[in-house]
């Protein structure tokens, strides 16, 4: 099974993709924190990495595909993986293309999360992450607050905020979804694999809510 997430910024490809990593047993990959937590590392990886991010670029193109490809040959995917935040560009979707024909494998569902931009920046600039790398656990201090200011409710690790979710750097990354990822809604539609799904509190339709119709719809089929 594979399955992708598609979406802006903040939308929710993180919590959607770790509570369905959590509900079906499919491995979450996320290049977002692949990156991260190389940068944090200081690996040459992350150097390259941290240059584009901070800036809220993207990485290029065959960094991120060959990351990927490793990624993907390692045994606790091949059940099921979730791919979050990959493929972001044409040129990527075109490269996992390739190599899942080379192995006989095909993509099941791809994800695509859509929220109203207003709420996308609330929601971002607002969000606090667990540093502690094994937990990575999300926080909203309006929406979804810890029960103790700055401190992780799950493992007790320290709440910090994304270098990349401050306010100018949140609009950058919206426009370059814009340019860079949005065709790729088209692209999946056109292949027959695309579910589309708002989420919004404006409606009660939350990360969990998919979530929760996403394991139904799989359980299913
Ligand atoms: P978000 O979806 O909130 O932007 P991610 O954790 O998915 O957060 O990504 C953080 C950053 O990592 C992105 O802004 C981008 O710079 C980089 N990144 C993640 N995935 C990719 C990718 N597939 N291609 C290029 N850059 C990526
Ligand atoms: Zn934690």
């Amino acid at each position: 099974m594979i399955i992708i997430m598609l979406g802006a910024p903040g939308t929710g490809k993180g919590t959607v993709s770790s509570l369905l990593e959590e509900k079906t047993g499919y491995k979450q990959v996320s290049t977002g924190d692949i990156f991260r937590q190389n940068i944090k590392e200081q690996t040459e990886l992350g150097k390259i990495a941290d240059s584009y991010i901070s800036k809220g670029n993207l990485v290029p193109d065959d960094i991120t595909i060959g990351i990927v490809e490793n990624r993907l040959e390692e045994d606790d995917v091949k059940k099921g993986v979730i791919l979050d935040g990959f493929p972001r560009t044409v040129k990527q979707a075109e490269a996992l293309d390739t190599y899942l024909q080379e192995k006989g494998r095909k993509i099941d569902m791809v994800l695509n999360l859509t929220t109203p931009e207003d709420e996308i920046i609330e929601r971002i600039v607002n969000r606090r992450v667990c540093s502690n790398q094994q937990c990575k656990a999300v926080y909203n201090v309006v929406m979804n607050p810890p029960k103790q200011k700055g401190i992780c409710d799950k493992c007790g690790g320290n709440l910090t905020q994304r270098e990349d979710d401050k306010e100018e750097t949140v609009k950058t990354r919206i426009n370059n979804y814009i340019e860079q990822t949005s065709p790729l809604v088209e692209y999946y539609e056109k292949k027959g694999v695309l579910r589309t799904e708002v989420v919004s509190k404006k409606i009660n339709h939350l990360g969990k809510q998919v979530a929760d119709e996403i394991e139904r719809d799989i359980k299913n089929k």
